[in-house]
C-alpha cells in the first residue's frame, strides 16, 4: 500500500509527468523495445531517486518492461507529492506503483519510506546516493541473497561502493551508472549548470550579472555551474583542493584562491565537491552582510548549516526556500534550500532531455543485471561501453545528427605501429 500525502493531487502530477515523457525519446524508444521482450518478467525493482517527473517517465519504463516496482525519493525535499500521487495512482495506460515518499519527510519518515519500498524482497536496486545500499548492508541482511544486482546513480555514491568494495562490505555488484560518459559529461556538468541557477534565479529572483560567484569545487558539476554562471554575467572564483584542477580552472579563465580569501569576496557561494565542512564558521566570520549561500552536491553539510542553526542570534525565513541568518556581528547571511542540493529542492532538477540519457543508462543497465544475473561479480562495475555507445548513438539520432565511422584503411592505420 502506498504512502503518499494526497492522491486527489494525480492529474497534476500525470501532466508533469507527460510533458517530461513527450521530451524524453530515448526513454521512449527503450521502453518500445522492452515492452515487447520484458526483460524484468518476475524481477521486482526497487528504487530510490529524486521523486519527480522525470524519474517517474523511468519507474514506468520499467514498470512496461515486466517489472513489479517499489519506489521512494532519495532526497526529502525534492519529492513532488503530485507527481508520486500520479505514479500510484496510475493511468490508463501503466497501472499504479507502490509508492513511498512524501515531500518534506522527516528523518523518520524519510528511513520509513526506504524501508517500505525494500519490503518486498528486490531483484534490483536502483539507487541515488546509496541509502538503500546501506540499509541493506545494515538492518536488510536477509534481503541479499535474491538481489542480483544493482544501479548507482551519482558520484558520491559512487565513492560510499568503493568505500565498502575496499573494506570487503559489498555483498553483490554494482553498476556505475555515473561513471557512464554518456552520464557524466551531460547530467553532471551540463545538467547541473543549468538547473542549480534555476533553483537559485527562480528561489532569490536576484540578478547574477556582475556578481562575485564562489563556486567550490572544480569536477564535472563545478564546471557546468562556473561556465553557466560566467554566461550570466557573473565574477566566477573557483576554490579546489586538487591542483590540477585548481589550473583548469585558472586556464578556462577563472579566479582561483583559498576559501579563506574567496570568503571575503563572494556575494554568492556554490559549493559542489562532496566533500563536507567547505563553508563553515570561519568562513562566516568574514562573509560580506547579505549574502547568499547554497549547495549542489550530495549531502547538506558542505555549508555547515548546523552551526548556524545552533549559533545566530535570528534565523527568519525571507521567502519559501530563504533563510536568513544574523550572526552576532550584525551581518546577515542567507541559506537556500536549507543547503540541500538547491537544483532539486528548490527546483525541478536537471532539464528532461538531460535526465533522458541517464535513465536511458540506468534502465539498459538494469536491463543488463538481468540478463547477465548469476554471471556478474560482486564488485563495482562500469557500464558496459556498448550501453554507454547506444546511448550516444540514440541521442545523436534523436537530434537528428549522424557522425562519421572509421574506413577499413583508418581502422588499419590507428592499430599498426610502423611508418
Ligand atoms: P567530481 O569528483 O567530478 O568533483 C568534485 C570536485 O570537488 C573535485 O575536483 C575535488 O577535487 C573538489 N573538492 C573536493 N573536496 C574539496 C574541498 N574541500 N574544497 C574544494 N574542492 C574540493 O564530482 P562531481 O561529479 O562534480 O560531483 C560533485 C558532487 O555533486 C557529488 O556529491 C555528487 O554526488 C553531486 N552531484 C549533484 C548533482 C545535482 O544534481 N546537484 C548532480 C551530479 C552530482
Ligand atoms: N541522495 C542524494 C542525491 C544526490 S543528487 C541527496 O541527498 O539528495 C545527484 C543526482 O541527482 C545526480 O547524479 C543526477 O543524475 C540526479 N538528478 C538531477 N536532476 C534530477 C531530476 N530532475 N530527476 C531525477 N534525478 C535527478
Amino acid at each position: 500500500m502506498s504512502e503518499i500525502r494526497d492522491k486527489a493531487l494525480a492529474p497534476s502530477g500525470e501532466k508533469k509527468i507527460t510533458w517530461a515523457r513527450r521530451n524524453m525519446p530515448l526513454l521512449g524508444s527503450i521502453e518500445k523495445e522492452l515492452s515487447a521482450t520484458k526483460p524484468f518478467k518476475g524481477l521486482k525493482i526497487t528504487l530510490s531517486v529524486h521523486m519527480e517527473a522525470k524519474t517517474a517517465c523511468l519507474c514506468r519504463v520499467m514498470q512496461a518492461a515486466g517489472a513489479e516496482m517499489h519506489v521512494t525519493g532519495c532526497n526529502p525535499l525534492s519529492t513532488q507529492d503530485d507527481v508520486a500521487a500520479a505514479l500510484a495512482v496510475g493511468n490508463s495506460r501503466a497501472g499504479g506503483i507502490d509508492v513511498h515518499a512524501w515531500h518534506a519527510a522527516t528523518a523518520e519518515e524519510y528511513e520509513r519510506h526506504l524501508m517500505a519500498a525494500l519490503m518486498s524482497g528486490p531483484n534490483i536496486i536502483i539507487d541515488d546516493g546509496g541509502d538503500l545500499i546501506n540499509l541493506i548492508h545494515t538492518k536488510l541482511t536477509h534481503l541479499i541473497p535474491d538481489i542480483i544486482g544493482g544501479c548507482e546513480e551519482t558520484t558520491t555514491g559512487i565513492m560510499r561502493l568503493n568505500s565498502m568494495m575496499r573494506e570487503g562490505a559489498l555483498k553483490f555488484p554494482m553498476i556505475t551508472v555515473n561513471n557512464a560518459r554518456c552520464k557524466y559529461l551531460f547530467d553532471n556538468r551540463y545538467g547541473t549548470g543549468q538547473s542549480v541557477w534555476d533553483g537559485i534565479n527562480r528561489t532569490t529572483n536576484l540578478i547574477v550579472a556582475g556578481k562575485n560567484v564562489v563556486v567550490a569545487g572544480y569536477g564535472w558539476c563545478g564546471k557546468g555551474i562556473a561556465m553557466r554562471g560566467r554566461g550570466f554575467g557573473a565574477r566566477i572564483i573557483v576554490t579546489e583542493i586538487d591542483p590540477v584542477k585548481a589550473l583548469e580552472a585558472m586556464m578556462d579563465g577563472f579566479d582561483v584562491m583559498p576559501m579563506s580569501e574567496a570568503a571575503k569576496l563572494g556575494d554568492l557561494f556554490i559549493t559542489a565537491t562532496g566533500c563536507r565542512d567547505i563553508i563553515t564558521r570561519e568562513h562566516f566570520d568574514i562573509i560580506k552582510d547579505g549574502a547568499v549561500l547554497c549547495n549542489a552536491g550530495h549531502f547538506n553539510v558542505e555549508v555547515d548549516v548546523k552551526y548556524l542553526d545552533e549559533h545566530a542570534v535570528k534565523r527568519e525565513e525571507h521567502k519559501s526556500n530563504i533563510m536568513g541568518y544574523t550572526l552576532d556581528s550584525g551581518r546577515t547571511l542567507f541559506v537556500l534550500a536549507e543547503g540541500r542540493l538547491v537544483n532539486l529542492a528548490s527546483g525541478d532538477g536537471h532539464p528532461v532531455e538531460i535526465m533522458d540519457m541517464s535513465f536511458a543508462i540506468q534502465a539498459l543497465s538494469a536491463k543488463y543485471l538481468a540478463d547477465n544475473r548469476g554471471k556478474i561479480p560482486v564488485d563495482v562495475i562500469p557500464v558496459p561501453e556498448e550501453i554507454d555507445t547506444a546511448v550516444a548513438l540514440k541521442k545523436l539520432a534523436a537530434c537528428g545528427l549522424s557522425i562519421d565511422s572509421l574506413t577499413d584503411g583508418q581502422k588499419k592505420y590507428l592499430g599498426s605501429w610502423g611508418v
